[in-house]
């Protein structure tokens, strides 16, 4: 995993959340076997490919110029006027945070706490 982005504890957290949702079942159980863990894999895998691609392409067509240095790195017009537009600007953040496949705890596994 590149570090651009710094997705990589993102990727690690929705892992673990993919993991809690489809293993806790046959953990109770003490049924797992590899067609499980098989699950976890392609549930997860898309999300890692797709991020690592966005990584290779940021990777090659703005550090790589960037570490150059030979001209000032400027984005192009469109693009910095499409990030002035409040609904885009917040886009790549977003993208950042939550990848393009969020996670949610499975609703099954959070033990409801008596109110206080
Ligand atoms: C120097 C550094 C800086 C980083 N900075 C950032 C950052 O700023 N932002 C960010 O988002 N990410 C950052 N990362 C990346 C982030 O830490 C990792 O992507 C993330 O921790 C991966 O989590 P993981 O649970 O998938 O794997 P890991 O955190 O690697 O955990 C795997 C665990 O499994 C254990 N293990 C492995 N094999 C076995 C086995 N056979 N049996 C039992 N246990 C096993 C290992 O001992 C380890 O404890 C950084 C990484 C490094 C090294």
């Amino acid at each position: 995993m590149s570090s651009i982005g710094g997705v990589g504890i993102n990727l690690a957290i929705q892992d673990a959340i993919a993991t809690a949702n489809l293993l806790t079942e046959p953990l109770k159980k003490g049924c797992i076997n590899t067609h499980a863990l098989a699950q976890v894999q392609s549930q997860r895998q898309e999300a890692v490919r797709s991020i690592q691609t966005d990584q290779s392409l940021i990777q090659n067509r703005i550090i790589k110029r960037a570490m150059r240095g030979d001209q000032p790195l400027r984005l192009r017009m469109i693009l910095r006027l499409l990030l002035r537009r409040p609904g885009v600007r917040d886009c790549p953040a977003r993208m950042l945070a939550f990848g393009k496949h969020p996670k949610r705890i499975s609703t099954k596994l959070i033990v409801a706490h008596p109110s206080t």
